[in-house]
């Protein structure tokens, strides 16, 4: 059985370049299409088997990363963006004819990824981008329609992909956000 994980992992995940300073995201529409410039390089570029993140057509994991707020500028078509739901504490700003995520931003100050907007680095033609680092919530795909009985497999191959899977985020990310909620509670 062939695993499809992610376009970009796919079809073998190409490495970060040196100083690399971002790029522009498009949507996936023909005409018109929503840009946004990113200036920074991402971090913490991961897979992520949730059912919020937004996936390219026939991919089983969205990839999603993190760069500062303000290095995230929208130039091109801002007018075609909505908010994909305003409840949820990461506003998804996507494309309302193509459906495609163009960033997610956080307006609570207090939230432990404040400051920070996530971005779908496949969007953008540049080439260095840091790749993924590891796969989040993969049991979530099954809420997607995934097999329950694959998921060993699936596991193993993005361990062998050097995508360490997890139920939730990274150790490092749990441990952001832990280190957050104890200095609001004041233990730390
Ligand atoms: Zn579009
Ligand atoms: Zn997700």
């Amino acid at each position: 059985m062939s695993i499809t994980i992610h376009p970009s992992v796919d079809k073998g995940i190409k490495p970060a370049a040196d100083n690399f300073s971002g790029g522009t995201l498009k949507c996936k529409c023909s005409s018109d299409p929503v840009q946004v410039k990113v200036s920074s390089q991402c971090a913490h570029n991961h897979v992520c088997g949730c059912t919020m993140c937004w996936k390219p057509e026939g991919a089983t994991f969205a990839q999603i990363a993190v760069v500062p707020s303000d290095s995230v500028k929208v130039s091109e078509n801002e007018k075609k963006l909505k908010v994909v739901n305003e409840d949820a504490a990461i506003k998804r700003h996507a494309c309302t004819d193509c459906g495609a995520h163009m960033y997610g931003h956080i307006e609570d100050s207090k939230h432990p990824f404040y400051g920070l907007d996530f971005i779908h680095t496949e969007l953008s033609d540049e080439d260095g981008w840091e790749p993924p680092q590891f796969a989040a919530f993969v049991s979530s795909i099954i809420e997607a329609g995934t097999d329950p009985n694959k998921m060993g497999e699936i596991r193993r191959h993005l361990h062998d992909q050097g995508l360490e899977p997890y139920d939730c985020l990274s150790p490092t990310l749990m441990d952001v956000i832990a280190t957050h909620t104890a200095k609001q509670k004041g233990v730390l």
